[in-house]
């Protein structure tokens, strides 16, 4: 398993290992005291927390399983999908334990996502799989307005949205630009793509994976050379890429 995917993982099982060791200590601190509320009550929630812990567990097992054999498997799909997103803040704040920089967690979170997404070979016809960009990827001094219409970039050269606006063209694709998360959601609703390609930094392609649920999406990380939000770059190859795994025709 590459450095990358292992972070995560390995902080999803050091996350739940901790809520674990917590839960211990309450039943330790609880059954070592005057009991306030009776055994029963104590065994219910003690059995609830249980079977918490063993679908946390088994869906972490499975993200495991499918990034070691390379292979989607779809009866576990959901059940890994959940451990994911619920375990998702305790894997944040066990990196901040660890001193781990919360934008290589992300990362790492946007690595084993894009690889369940890719081991589920799935493949949609080009118009059916939606290209999401970040206004911050136009030329801050482009006086065109292509939030509303991409159509309106006249393909100058200054930044990569007409390179990408082509291909999308090229590919019967569907291409937008968001200004943030509420413009992107309102995008997929209209569309209803089968598949997103969304191009982001860190933070935004994971809350975006995290909010779109379902629907699975490619994670393409965006480069910030002036800094964040202003100017920002993307390897339009690694969109390309990510778009011929998800399409039929590639
Ligand atoms: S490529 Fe399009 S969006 Fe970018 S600067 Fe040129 S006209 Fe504007």
């Amino acid at each position: 398993m590459e450095t990358k995917k292992r972070i995560y993982i390995g902080l999803l099982s050091a996350s739940l290992a901790f809520a674990v060791v917590i839960i211990g200590l309450v039943w330790y601190l609880t059954s070592n005291r005057d009991i306030i509320i009776s055994q029963i009550l104590l065994l219910v929630i003690m059995t609830l927390a249980a079977v918490i812990f063993i679908i946390l567990g088994a869906g972490i097992t499975a993200i495991v399983v499918m990034i070691i054999r390379s292979r989607d498997m779809p009866s576990l799909e959901n059940i890994a999908q959940l451990a994911s997103e619920t375990l998702f803040p305790l894997t944040l704040f066990m990196g901040k334990i660890f001193g781990i920089k919360k934008e290589k967690i992300l990362r790492s979170y946007i690595e084993v996502n894009n690889y369940l997404v890719r081991s589920k070979q799935l493949l949609f016809p080009g118009n059916r799989i939606m290209i999401l960009l970040p206004h911050c990827l136009q030329n801050s001094e482009c006086p065109f307005k292509i939030t509303m219409d991409i159509n309106n970039c006249k393909e100058c050269g200054k930044c990569k949205i007409g390179e990408l606006k082509k291909f999308a063209e090229e590919n019967q694709a569907i291409i937008k630009v968001a200004t943030g998360g509420t413009l992107a959601r309102k995008f997929i609703k209209e569309y209803r793509p089968n598949g997103v390609i969304a191009i982001a930094c860190e933070r935004d392609l994971s809350s975006g994976i995290q909010d779109i649920g379902v629907l699975p999406v490619i994670g393409v990380l965006n480069s910030r050379p002036n800094g964040p939000c202003i100017n920002t770059d993307v390897d339009v190859d690694l969109v390309k890429e990510a778009f011929y795994t998800m399409c039929k025709g590639g």
